[in-house]
């Protein structure tokens, strides 16, 4: 046996990088929530060769302090979350402070950002700091990170073909704009225009830009609510469905999240009118007290429990029935307990 010693933190960095930064898309995801947490009312995104060549990543937000700017590269470094209490009842997207400094291990890293005043560069690869300087000072930030996995050949190998890697970075974009649609999001592939939309809060208009214009016909409200929850969003007639699962959209207070019960419950609300191996078109917005969730069960934090599962799913499965059939809507939800 060896003698035990602490890893080194570029180490320890590369290990949570493997949770964290599972491909190109992974990455995306994590530097668009951070522009969403930094109040962006603008992000912009291109990449190259489907991420692997390279992500820039331009939003409008508050920007990093001058000061703030090597920490952020900290592991376990956040701005967003202070004290244990606030654990629980997390209003960002982010919290644990690990995505900058994983994405900064197995890559090479230039970031610019500005609160307004003085602006900061700074240059990282492979967890290594190579520069900092002044930089321009327009309020915002930056990012654009190439070489992606360069120091972790084991990864690199195997990631998939330019179109599967660029299908990922583009549905996570999609869903990210779906639970936000106050904010204008681009997505440029090799110089081409893959998504716009307006940031002009109009999620009926955004889903008509990811899921064609002439398919809202098609797609109506749905909106409700009882004493834990508020849900609202869109869903497709019955005679409107797609043979993957992947146009159901489930977002929890605003974070896009993935969860069986949910969607089952969605699914239920068409009664019989779904032929087998058949889906709807979804986006279902769920509001609740962040109390009731706990989002700290994966890296990701795609993963949530949520308190009162059951009751969330009745509202879900009668709400969707009872427009969908344009029924009265009863007022009283069933609820198993
Ligand atoms: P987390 O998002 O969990 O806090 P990250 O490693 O993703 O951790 O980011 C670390 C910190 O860097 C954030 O808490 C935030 O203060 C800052 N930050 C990262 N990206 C941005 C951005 N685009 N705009 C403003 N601040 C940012
Ligand atoms: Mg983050």
């Amino acid at each position: 046996m060896h003698k035990i010693h602490e890893l080194s933190s570029i180490l320890a960095d590369q290990i949570a990088a493997g949770e964290v930064v599972e491909r190109p898309a992974s990455v995306v995801k994590e530097l668009v929530e951070n522009s969403i947490d930094a109040n962006s009312t603008q992000i912009d995104i291109n990449v190259e060769d489907a991420g692997l060549k390279s992500i820039e990543i331009i939003d409008d937000g508050i920007g990093i302090a001058h000061d703030d700017v090597e920490l952020a590269f900290k592991r376990h470094a956040t701005s967003k979350i202070s004290n244990p209490r606030d654990l629980f009842r997390v209003h960002s997207l982010g919290f644990r402070g690990e995505a900058l400094p994983s994405i900064a291990s197995v890559s090479d890293v230039l970031l610019k950002t500005s609160t307004g005043d003085e602006g900061t560069e700074i240059h990282i690869r492979g967890g290594k700091t190579l520069e900092v300087k002044p930089a321009e000072a327009r309020r915002g930030t930056s990012i654009l990170v190439k070489d992606i996995f360069f120091n972790t050949p084991a990864r690199l190998k195997y990631m998939k073909t330019i179109k599967t890697e660029l299908s990922k970075i583009s549905d996570i974009v999609d869903r990210l704009a779906i639970g936000h649609p106050d904010i204008a999001f681009s997505l440029v592939h090799n110089h081409r225009e893959i998504l716009r939309t307006s940031g002009r809060n109009n999620l009926q208009q955004v889903i008509g830009d990811i899921y064609s214009a002439k398919n809202l016909k098609r797609i109506i409200k749905i909106d409700n609510q009882d004493d834990d929850f508020k849900i609202d969003g869109y869903v497709s007639l019955p005679e409107l469905t797609r043979a993957s699962r992947n146009y159901v959209t489930i977002t929890l207070n605003g974070r896009y999240v993935r969860s069986n019960a949910i969607f089952k419950s969605i699914i239920d609300g068409y009664g019989s009118k779904l032929m087998v191996g058949r889906y709807p078109i979804a986006v279902l917005n769920i509001k609740l007290d962040p109390t009731l969730t706990d989002v700290n069960v994966h890296p990701t934090k795609q993963t949530v429990r949520i308190s009162k599962e059951r009751q969330l799913c009745d509202l879900i499965s009668n709400t969707i029935y009872n427009t969908i059939f344009k029924k009265n809507l009863i007022p009283e939800v069933m609820t198993r307990d």
